[in-house]
């Protein structure tokens, strides 16, 4: 899987933009979202580009499932022992804006109103 020139989490991953980086590897690089949605709303992503789950092949689901492994100890060390919430956007109706695969890790507070 390339890196998508147009696509901003590739930028981000291949350090041509700048980010807050709280963990990086030679497979997923989180940092801190623009918007934060929580005290702690750190986007978690896989370095190669997959829009959505259902491009992800066999080569990204081993960088999803290391992202899973990774997020334990990351929201460890991000001091998120009351627990946390991970959402990934699939698509139009879920609000996906950008498209490349990411993991939303949100926590640092009770978390609230939520449809699941
Ligand atoms: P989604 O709606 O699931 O596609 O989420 C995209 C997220 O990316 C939003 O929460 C944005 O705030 C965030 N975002 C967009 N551009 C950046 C950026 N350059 N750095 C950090 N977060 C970003
Ligand atoms: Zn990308």
């Amino acid at each position: 899987m390339e890196l998508d020139k147009n696509c901003i989490f590739c930028r981000i991953a291949a350090g041509e933009i700048p980010s807050d980086k709280v963990y990086e590897d030679e497979q997923v690089v989180a940092f801190k979202d623009l918007n934060p949605q929580a005290p702690v709303h750190v986007l978690v992503v896989p370095k190669a580009h997959f829009a959505t789950l259902a491009e992800m092949g066999e080569e990204g689901a081993e960088l999803v499932k290391h992202a899973m492994q990774v997020i334990p100890q990351l929201a460890k060390r991000l001091g998120l022992a009351g627990g946390y919430r991970l959402i990934v956007n699939q698509g139009a109706d879920a609000g996906q804006t950008v498209m490349h695969l990411h993991i939303h890790l949100l926590g640092g507070t009770p978390l609230g109103e939520k449809i699941v």
